[in-house]
């Protein structure tokens, strides 16, 4: 597809393509929607084949976050950033300085983050050409790790999914089967074991298997059964694309409820499939929010933890309202959660012209 045409089929609306040769920088920043709230998402740095795939990427992931945003009922719009570069090789404070500066050109339409190959001290350079940056230390009033608010939100999506398919939400006795015991799903297992549920995990890390199973009285299965354990909820918390036409047909689940992104490999083909073998669904970007709400906290006041797992608790409702609009459309639910977003952008945008409102602190106020 042509550039222009790729740009305007999916509806952004600045893609800004930041060149700096003397110090070897090729970014992209892409905002797609800023009829909520300045567009935010991470900075990715990936060694992409290709210009045109870093140009996909940074559509399509800055469009998803303008959903996940829409759906968390948080007051941000949908951005995102990607360096082309070996995150091993390339970085460099000047780097990020110069990528900083296109990102405060942009006067808040773009906030940036951490994502896959940038971190904390990358985030804390780019803090020193530009006050749009999150996902900074809480040295700097940032929020840190958010991987355990990610896991928190994660639990509330489960305890709703829980809900929907058996008619309550408790979870004692429930047996929960958790694909990647990293940062998000050693936490969600922690949780769940408060929670009194029965837990099998799977790691390709033995030693993040062991440290489950120590802590959390998690019983390990081997990564190439973990998605087929005979259970009450799947929770896949490692990487994309693991539901698909090979997985999906040796589920033995009830529910699919975990933090990864992507989790369905070709959305609409698998999530009938789902549908199909009654097997529900908790859309990724509804139930992961917790990190995004974290950073979101970061931009709307002094950073507060608990304000942030307050406000994460609320993925329980916006889970059970994406349940609502499945049954009442009679659509799968990962579609029910892109119109639950539509709805929302919609009837902020019929309110007419465009106000932000105070919801963004001193940030947007700072000289
Ligand atoms: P992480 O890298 O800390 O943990 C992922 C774990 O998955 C690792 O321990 C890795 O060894 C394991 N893994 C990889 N391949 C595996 C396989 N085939 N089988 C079993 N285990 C495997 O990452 P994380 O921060 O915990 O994130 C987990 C997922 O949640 C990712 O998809 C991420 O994009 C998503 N997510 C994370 C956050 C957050 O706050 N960290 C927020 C939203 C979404």
């Amino acid at each position: 597809m042509e550039l222009f045409d790729q740009i305007s089929s999916m509806g952004h609306e600045r893609v800004l393509l930041c060149s700096n040769p003397d110090v070897g920088l090729c970014a992209i920043i892409a905002v797609h929607s800023t009829e909520l709230g300045p567009g935010l998402g991470g900075c990715r740095m990936w060694p992409y084949e290709s210009d045109a795939d870093a140009l996909r990427d940074v559509l399509r992931l800055s469009r998803g976050m303008t959903y996940k945003a829409a759906a968390a009922g948080i007051n941000l719009g949908g951005g995102k950033a990607v360096i082309i570069g070996d995150p091993k090789h390339d970085k460099s404070e000047v780097l990020f300085r110069a990528f900083g500066r296109f990102v405060e050109s942009l006067n808040g339409l773009y906030i940036t983050a951490e994502d896959v190959g940038t971190d904390v001290e990358d985030m804390e350079i780019i803090l020193s050409e530009t006050r749009w940056v999150t996902g900074i230390s809480p040295a700097h009033g940032g929020g840190g790790d958010p991987s355990p608010v990610t896991a928190f939100g994660t639990l509330q999506g489960i305890k709703a999914a829980v809900r929907k398919k058996f008619g309550e939400p408790e979870l004692r006795g429930r047996c929960v089967a958790i694909q990647g015991l990293g940062s998000v799903g050693f936490h969600l297992a922690k949780y769940l074991q408060q929670e009194g549920a029965k837990l099998f995990g799977a790691d390709i890390d033995g030693e993040q298997v062991d440290r489950a199973a120590e802590e959390c009285g998690l019983e390990p299965v081997s990564t190439d059964e973990i998605l087929q354990v005979d259970c009450d909820v799947l929770a896949p918390c490692a990487l994309g694309a693991v539901l698909n036409d090979e997985t999906i047909p040796r589920l033995r689940c009830q529910i699919v409820a975990g933090a990864a992104n992507n989790q369905l490999d070709q959305e609409d083909r698998d999530g009938a499939a789902l549908t199909a073998r009654d097997i529900l669904y908790a859309p990724d970007f509804v139930i992961n929010a917790g990190g995004l709400i974290n950073v979101y906290n970061e931009l709307t006041g002094e950073y507060n933890r608990e304000r942030a797992m307050r406000m994460t608790r609320g993925i329980y409702i916006n889970m059970m309202r994406v349940f609502e609009i499945s049954e009442r459309d009679g659509i799968p639910t990962h579609v029910a959660a892109d119109r639950m977003a539509e709805e929302r952008i919609a009837a902020i945008k019929s309110l007419g012209a465009r106000n932000w409102g105070r919801m963004i602190n001193h940030r947007l106020t700072a000289p």
